[in-house]
């Protein structure tokens, strides 16, 4: 588990880590020395207006009170400013993606207070403080000024955090802030593998700088292949670093049939009206990217997104697998767009209060205990309550013990689909088609070409499905191993006694808080088959379920009539994981990948592709609230060539390939 650091201010004022006995930044003037060292030496003024593309990426070791990032915003958002007055807005960085490693954060607290002393900052500051991530190792994605700046923010030690992330072989990084306490303080972090690992994410041209001069510093980044120079040091100081990376080392994060390549997303059509559209529409939108909507149902959100109540919450093993590392930060990624919708004037009805999921067997009370074992999640996450515990934050009496996910809740799905349309919009208007139904794919050398009912759309440069359960209705997709779950939630009144309910319940099913005089109780699963009609028997089982574990609760025996309620298929796969990334052919696959048969050791041919810019987003379940704005923000950036927020093993996991490669290696295809 990441630990925060321990810190004591010095006469000056000046933050200082207590475990380095070193300072944050300079006595005399962090802002100037920051400003000098990094974002001067590193020539970024310069670079934003002739950069090749529209995105810049800092790498910075040690984030620390976050003083040079701010910084950096501060001179970007004056870039960006410069930018509209010259008029020049076709041309010159319109994003900025800051990286940062950060193995000991600083509590919220301590650095709300470091803060202070920069006022110049606030505007930026109370968007980082908002957002700072809980203690939890890896990568958490924060935005900010409406996702013209982002912030991959890695709390862990910068050389393991670095041989987690998934990178292609150009790299990804443009600049380097070599910071971190001073050599002699931290010879743990000035190692060659941390040199070599830098070269392995950089671009040709990458630069570096660095407010140490030491001999060995400049020879490890040298034998890491930089180019090194040593120049004036800031104020009084003599000398510092800076380097150039002429070549890169050809390494990339993913054996290639797990690549995720770039594609041109000039104009991209995306299918399907659900959140699964709604998140990628909006992560298109962040970036200026043109897309068109297209939706077979008469308005958003009528399929499996259309309950009235979804509960929002990780889903948590006690291991530290893909599986559980996905949730986590999805969660708290999830948490924070929702918030910022909110923070922007988009309302959607929710109520972050909390999901306790209760050991409703034996078997689940020896999970829970496992899962707290294991500390893996920090509490602010998911901690265990006893029956006593459980029962106060509930309002109800069970007597069950569970685990709590205090920053859980419900969010009302169809609005929230429309709320992140509507922000899309906002930021960069995108045309709508419902009631369109679309039958057909063609590529063709201008691109993809949709048809419907004897109309034709496109060219698109790009096409993304996001059709749930319909994902595989194309003759191009039919071969996708979808598993449809039919699920059924009921509508039932509330009485005086479950209206205590304060938190979402979770047992075999859920149960939410009321909501409009009633609460939402189910689901029920049932497998291969695609029937949307409500059901009576699904209300009894919902029912049935509800006190075949509450039955010695009054807030469960006390409810009213089942008034209502709402049935749909949830599309997932087999490993109860989404699938985000360009279709993965099995022809194709099994001509370039043959010798995945025979084992990883040989090598394999050129993948040609014969669908290129056909994409998959789907397969999210019943946890796409949780899910989905995650994985839709690793697919865009890895389309759009910008660093991405899952790490490799994840990437891996939710890649459309593995099933095919899986296959391959067990020789079945
Ligand atoms: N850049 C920071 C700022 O703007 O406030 C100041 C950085 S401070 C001098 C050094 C930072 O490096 C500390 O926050 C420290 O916890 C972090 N650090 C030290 N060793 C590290 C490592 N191996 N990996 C990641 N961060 C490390």
């Amino acid at each position: 588990m990441i630990k925060n650091a321990n810190i004591h201010f010095n006469h000056q004022g000046t933050p200082v880590a207590n475990d380095f006995d070193d300072i944050y930044y300079s006595d005399d003037n962090g802002l100037a020395e920051s400003y000098y060292v990094f974002y001067q030496q590193n020539n970024i003024d310069t670079r934003l207006q002739s950069h090749d593309q529209a995105h810049f990426v800092i790498a910075e070791t040690g984030f620390g009170t976050g003083l040079n990032f701010l910084n950096t915003c501060q001179h970007f958002t004056d870039h960006l400013a410069r930018q509209q007055v010259q008029k020049q807005l076709n041309y010159g960085v319109k994003r900025l993606h800051f990286i940062a490693f950060e193995k000991h954060p600083l509590s919220v607290s301590d650095l709300s207070k470091i803060l202070t002393a920069w006022p110049e900052f606030n505007l930026l500051s109370e968007q980082l403080i908002s957002q700072y991530p809980i203690n939890l190792a890896g990568c958490h994605r924060l935005e900010f000024n409406n996702g013209t700046i982002v912030l991959d923010l890695y709390f862990g030690d910068a050389l393991e955090s670095i041989k987690t992330m998934s990178y292609p072989r150009s790299g990804i990084v443009d600049a380097w802030f070599l910071d971190g306490f001073a050599p002699s303080k931290n010879p743990d972090m000035w190692q060659q593998s941390l040199f070599n690992a830098m070269v392995n994410i950089s671009k040709v041209g990458a630069t570096l700088a660095t407010f140490t001069a030491a001999g060995f510093v400049r020879r490890g980044l040298s034998d890491a292949g930089f180019t090194m120079q040593k120049v004036k040091g800031f104020a009084h100081k003599r000398s510092m670093l800076i380097g150039t990376l002429k070549h890169t080392n050809d390494t990339q994060s993913a054996p290639s049939y797990f690549n995720h390549d770039v594609s041109p997303l000039s104009n991209v059509a995306v299918i399907g009206g659900g959140i699964a559209s709604s998140c990628i529409l909006y992560s298109l939108a962040k970036r200026g990217i043109s897309s068109q909507l297209f939706c077979q149902d008469a308005a958003p959100a009528m399929g499996a997104s259309h309950n009235v109540q979804g509960a929002v919450y990780p889903h948590l093993q006690a291991k530290n697998s893909p599986h559980s590392e996905l949730f986590a930060h999805s969660f708290l990624y999830a948490k924070r767009l929702y918030k910022q919708l909110l923070n922007d004037g988009f309302s959607f009805d929710h109520s972050w209060c909390g999901v306790l999921q209760h050991a409703v067997k034996q078997p689940l009370v020896d999970r829970h205990e496992n899962l707290v074992q294991q500390q893996l999640w920090p509490p602010t996450l998911m901690r265990n309550v006893t029956a006593e515990q459980g029962d106060t934050i509930a309002g109800v009496t069970t007597g069950y013990s569970g685990v709590y996910f205090e920053q859980g809740g419900w969010v009302n799905p169809p609005q929230l689909v429309n709320a992140m349309l509507s922000a899309a919009h906002c930021l960069s208007p995108y045309k709508s088609t419902f009631n369109c139904h679309i039958e057909q794919l063609k590529k063709t050398s201008n691109g993809w070409l949709l048809f419907s009912n004897g109309k034709q759309f496109g060219p698109f440069s790009d096409v993304i499905i996001c059709a749930g359960e319909h994902s595989d209705a194309f003759a191009q997709t039919k071969a996708l191993p979808i598993v449809g779950v039919r699920g059924q939630v009921s509508h039932v009144q509330a009485s005086e006694q479950s209206t205590k309910l304060k938190t979402v319940l979770c047992h075999k099913g859920y149960f939410t808080p009321v909501y409009l005089d009633h609460h939402c109780m189910g689901a029920t699963f049932e497998k291969n088959t695609k029937s949307r009609q409500v059901t009576e028997q699904d209300n009894l089982s919902n029912r049935e379920q509800l006190l075949n574990f509450y039955g010695h609760c009054n807030f469960a025996t006390s409810l009213g009539n089942i008034t209502a309620a709402k049935a749909a298929v949830r599309c997932s796969f087999i490993d109860h994981l989404p699938m985000a990334g360009e279709w993965a052919e099995q022809s194709d696959y099994l001509t370039a990948f043959a010798n995945l048969r025979l084992g990883k050791r040989y090598q394999y041919q050129a993948l040609s592709k014969k669908q290129q810019g056909l994409h998959i987003f789907t397969g999210f379940g019943a946890r796409a609230l949780c899910s989905a704005p995650l994985c839709s923000e690793h697919l865009i950036s890895s389309l759009n060539n910008e660093p991405r927020p899952l790490s490799e093993r994840v990437s891996q996991a939710i890649h459309p390939a593995r099933f095919i490669v899986r296959d391959l290696i067990r020789n079945k295809i």
